[in-house]
C-alpha cells in the first residue's frame, strides 16, 4: 500500500497544468449556446407553441399536449442542429444528486427506425425509478413516479466526449401525486411566496404584480490530484479522510486566501466555466478559499429555481471536466479535519415584476417602509422558525461543519449590521403603543426616509454569522457545500411567504380600527421587532462566549442531525407545509424518513471503511515496523551494545502495541455498536444510536492512528498525508 502512496506521490509531482483554450476570449461569444432560450425558441418555435410556454411561465400553469407536440418538434430540430442524439428528464431525487435516464430520439414503427420526439415524451416520463428513496411513499411493487416538465427552466445540451443529450428539467412524483423530489416542493414556495409578498406590496405600490426570489450560491470546493486520491481509500469512498494528522503547516499563515491560483487549477477553472458558460451558467467569481487547495466560485444571482439548477448542473460539471485535469473536486462539508470546511453561501433576495430588490433600502420613505417591512417580516420568520430551517441544513457531512470552529454555529441567528440595529432600535423607541401623533409620524417617516443605500464595509461585517444581511440580501450561510440548496431554500420561502400573509392579515385588523395604513404596519412591524430581538446577533459567532449567551436567550444549538431534524416533523412544521400546500402530513414524514435514512447509511459506510483502513492497512504497516525496531533491538543486543544504546526502540516498541491494541478493541466496539444499531426498527432510534453510539468511535480510533502516524516510519506509511493531499502542483 505504501508503494502506492509513492507511486502516487511521483504521479502528482510529475503531472503540469493540461492546456486550455477556451473556444473565444469573449464569453458573450459562447453564453448560452447549449440552453434552448429564448434566441432558440424564437427561432425553432412556431409561433403558437413558443405563445403557449410564454403563457404557461408566467402563469406557471401547465401547456396543453397539443402546444406541447409543437414545442417537441422545435426542441428536437434545435437539439438535433446541435449534435445530441438522445434526451433525458433531468430530476432531482432526493438521494441529493441529479437524475438522469436517456432515451434514444427514435423510435421503431412497423418494423422500420424512425427519427421522434412527441409532445408526450417531452412533457412525461415514466422513469422505472423504484429505487430512488421515497420514505415508503411508493413501495417498490407500485413503483411508478413520473417526471414532469418544469417549464420555469429551460432545455440544454448536457456535452460528453461520446455525445451530447438533450436534458429536460422536471419534478419528480409519484404515480399518486406526492412529491419525491426537492424541486416540486420549492416551485410550490415560490408559488405562495409570489401571493403572500404581492399581496404586501400592494400596500405599498399598486404596479408590483410579481415577486420572485433570488438566489447567488457561493460554491467553496476542495481540489485533489486524483492519484493521491485513489491511494486514500476513505476520501475516494465517503469524500473525506477519516484518518490523517494535521500537517505541520496548514493554513495557520493564511497564506492561500486570495493568493495567486496555482496553474493547473486555473486550467481546471477556465475549462469547467467554459462549459457552464455553454449552458448559461452566469459564472462571475474565483478565487482560492481559506484552506490549502480549497477555492470558491460564484454566478451573478439569478431567479431561484434556476439558480438552483445551475449550481447543480455546476457541481456536476465541475466533477467531470476536472478529471480532465487529474483532479478530483471535493464537495464534502470536511475533507479534512482541522482544516477549513467547505459552505455553499446561499445569498436571497426578494424581486418584483417592476424591476425593485425589496431588501434594498436607500430612496424615499414609501420604499423604505416597503424594505423595513421585507425586511422586519424575514427576521420574525426566522425567528419563528429557526429550528427547521436549522433542519433543512442538517446532515451526516455538514455535523462536521456546523459548530466546529471554522464555521457557523448550529446557532440560527442574524446579523445586521450596526445600520440597521439602529434603525430598528429607533422603531422600537418611537413607535408606541398608543396612537401616535401626527408630529411622531413625521419624524419617524423622515428617519426612514433616511436609510441610505447600505454599504456594508470591512468593518461592518460579520463572517461568523449564520444568516447576516449583506447590504441587500440575506446570505444563509451554514447551507453545506454538499448540499441541494432546494431543502433550504423551500424553508426560507415558505415561512417567509407565511410570515408575510401572517402580517397582511395583521395590518388589516388594525386599518379596519381605523388607523391610517402607514401607522398600522408601522405598530405591526414594532411587535416583530420586539418579539424577535433574540435571535439577532452581531458578536463572534464562533466565540464561546456566544454558545452562553444563546443558551440564556433560549435560542436551540442542535449539533447534530437526527435530533435537528425533529424540527420537520414538529406540531408547527406540519402546519406550516400544510397550511402552505408544501407538504402534506405523510408527505412530511416521508421526507423525514428519507433524511433519517441517508445519515444511518452515510455513517454505516464510514464506519465500515475506517474499520477496513483501521485493520487491513494500518495495523499491518505499523507492525512492520515494530518489526523492523524489533530487530534492532536483537542486533544491538547480539553485537553486545548496552541497553541504554535500544531503550528508545524499545519505548517505541511498546507505545505502538499500545496503539495498536486499543485500535484493534475500539474497532470490534464500534463493529458491535453498530450491529446493535442496525436491529432497531425505527428510523429515528436508529440514526440516534449511530450518532451517539457509533460516531464517537470514529473519534478514539482516529486519534489512535494519527498518533501511529507520527511513530510509524514514513516510507511505510500507507495513507497519502495530509501535508501530500493539500498539495497542488
Ligand atoms: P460577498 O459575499 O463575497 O461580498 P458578493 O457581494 O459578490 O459576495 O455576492 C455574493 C453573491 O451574492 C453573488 O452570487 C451575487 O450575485 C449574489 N447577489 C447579489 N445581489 C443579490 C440579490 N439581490 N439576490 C440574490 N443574490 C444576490
Ligand atoms: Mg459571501
Amino acid at each position: 500500500m505504501s508503494t502506492l502512496r509513492f507511486r502516487a506521490l511521483e504521479t502528482m509531482l510529475s503531472r503540469t497544468a493540461v492546456k486550455y483554450t477556451p473556444p473565444s476570449d469573449k464569453v458573450s461569444d459562447f453564453f448560452g449556446i447549449n440552453v434552448f432560450n429564448n434566441d432558440a425558441m424564437t427561432k425553432y418555435l412556431h409561433k403558437d407553441a413558443l405563445k403557449a410556454v410564454n403563457a404557461a411561465i408566467n402563469s406557471g400553469e401547465k401547456i396543453d399536449r397539443k402546444a406541447a407536440d409543437l414545442v417537441a418538434i422545435g426542441m428536437k430540430e434545435w437539439a438535433a442542429s446541435k449534435g445530441a442524439t438522445h434526451y433525458t428528464h433531468w430530476f432531482q431525487p432526493l438521494t441529493g444528486l441529479t437524475a438522469e435516464k436517456h432515451d434514444a430520439f427514435f423510435d421503431i414503427h412497423d418494423g422500420k427506425a424512425i427519427d421522434t420526439f412527441s409532445g408526450n415524451a417531452l412533457a412525461q416520463q415514466e422513469p422505472d425509478a423504484s429505487s430512488f428513496p421515497s420514505g415508503g411513499i411508493r413501495n417498490t411493487f407500485e413503483a411508478r413516479g413520473y417526471t414532469a416538465w418544469d417549464l420555469s427552466s429551460p432545455a440544454f445540451i448536457m456535452e460528453s466526449s461520446n455525445g451530447k443529450t438533450l436534458c429536460i428539467p422536471t419534478v419528480f412524483v409519484s404515480y399518486t401525486g406526492e412529491t419525491l423530489d426537492y424541486k416540486a416542493p420549492l416551485l410550490k414556495a415560490l408559488h405562495v411566496l409570489n401571493e403572500t409578498a404581492v399581496d404586501v406590496c400592494q400596500l405599498f405600490d399598486k404596479d408590483i404584480t410579481k415577486v420572485y426570489a433570488t438566489l447567488g450560491v457561493e460554491q467553496e470546493y476542495f481540489l485533489v490530484d486524483t492519484a493521491l486520491l485513489n491511494s486514500r481509500p476513505d476520501l475516494y469512498i465517503t469524500g473525506r479522510t477519516l484518518f490523517g494528522h494535521s500537517p505541520a503547516k496548514g493554513q495557520q499563515l493564511e497564506d492561500h486566501y486570495f493568493g495567486s491560483i496555482p496553474e493547473r487549477a486555473y486550467a481546471f477553472m477556465l475549462d469547467f466555466e467554459t462549459e457552464s458558460y455553454k449552458l448559461g451558467i452566469p459564472l462571475k467569481t474565483r478565487h482560492n478559499e481559506v484552506a490549502p487547495s480549497q477555492f470558491e466560485c460564484a454566478p451573478v444571482f439569478e431567479e431561484i429555481n434556476l439558480a438552483v439548477d445551475h449550481n447543480l448542473l455546476l457541481m456536476d460539471l465541475m466533477e467531470k471536466v476536472a478529471r480532465r485535469h487529474n483532479f478530483k473536486v471535493l464537495l464534502h462539508e470536511k475533507p479534512y479535519a482541522g482544516i477549513n470546511g467547505s459552505g455553499k453561501h446561499n445569498n436571497w433576495s426578494l424581486s418584483t415584476n417592476t424591476g425593485k430588490n425589496l431588501l434594498s433600502p436607500g430612496g424615499n420613505p414609501k420604499s423604505n417602509l416597503m424594505f423595513l417591512t421585507f425586511f422586519i417580516n424575514t427576521i420574525k420568520a426566522v425567528y419563528e422558525h429557526a429550528d427547521l430551517l436549522r433542519a433543512s441544513i442538517a446532515s451526516a457531512s455538514n455535523d462536521h461543519r456546523l459548530g466546529a470552529n471554522e464555521a457557523p454555529p448550529a446557532i440560527m441567528s442574524i446579523f445586521l449590521g450596526g445600520q440597521l440595529s439602529k434603525v430598528l432600535d429607533e422603531i422600537e423607541k418611537s413607535v408606541g403603543d398608543k396612537k401616535m401623533s401626527p408630529e411622531q409620524k413625521t419624524a419617524i417617516k423622515l428617519n426612514i426616509g433616511k436609510i441610505p443605500e447600505i454599504l456594508l464595509d470591512n468593518t461592518d461585517r460579520n463572517r461568523t454569522s449564520p444568516f447576516a444581511f449583506t447590504g441587500n440580501k440575506f446570505e444563509f450561510r451554514a447551507v453545506g457545500s454538499s448540499a441541494n440548496s432546494s431543502n433550504a431554500m423551500m424553508v426560507l420561502n415558505t415561512i417567509v411567504a407565511n410570515q408575510l400573509r401572517e402580517f397582511k392579515a395583521e395590518v388589516d385588523v388594525l386599518i379596519k380600527k381605523n388607523i391610517k395604513k402607514d401607522e398600522a404596519i408601522l405598530k405591526v412591524l414594532r411587535q416583530y421587532i420586539v418579539s424577535s430581538k433574540n435571535i439577532l446577533f452581531g458578536g463572534n459567532g464562533y466565540g464561546d462566549e456566544w454558545l452562553r449567551e444563546a443558551k440564556k436567550r433560549g435560542l436551540s444549538n442542535i449539533t447534530t442531525t437526527p435530533p435537528a431534524l425533529d424540527a420537520f416533523v414538529s406540531k408547527k412544521s406540519f402546519e406550516l407545509f400544510e397550511k402552505n400546500n408544501i407538504f402534506s402530513h405523510r408527505e412530511a414524514e416521508a421526507r423525514h424518513e428519507i433524511m433519517l435514512e441517508t445519515y444511518i447509511k452515510k455513517l454505516q459506510i464510514e464506519s465500515r471503511v475506517m474499520g477496513d483502513l483501521a485493520i487491513n492497512h494500518i495495523i499491518p504497516a505499523a507492525i512492520k515496523y515494530q518489526t523492523t525496531l524489533a530487530e534492532n533491538v536483537e542486533g544491538l543486543k547480539d553485537i553486545g551494545m548496552k541497553a541504554d544504546t535500544y531503550g528508545t526502540q524499545v519505548v517505541m516498541i511498546k507505545e505502538i502495541s499500545e496503539h495498536i491494541s486499543i485500535i484493534y478493541s475500539e474497532v470490534d466496539a464500534m463493529i458491535e455498536a453498530r450491529k446493535k444499531a442496525n436491529k432497531l426498527e425505527n428510523g429515528r432510534d436508529k440514526a440516534i444510536a449511530y450518532c451517539d453510539k457509533v460516531r464517537p468511535y470514529f473519534e478514539t480510533i482516529r486519534e489512535h492512528v494519527d498518533k501511529l502516524e507520527m511513530i510509524v516510519d514514513d516510507e511505510m506509511w500507507p495513507l497519502a498525508k495530509y501535508r501530500e493531499l493539500v498539495m497542488i502542483r
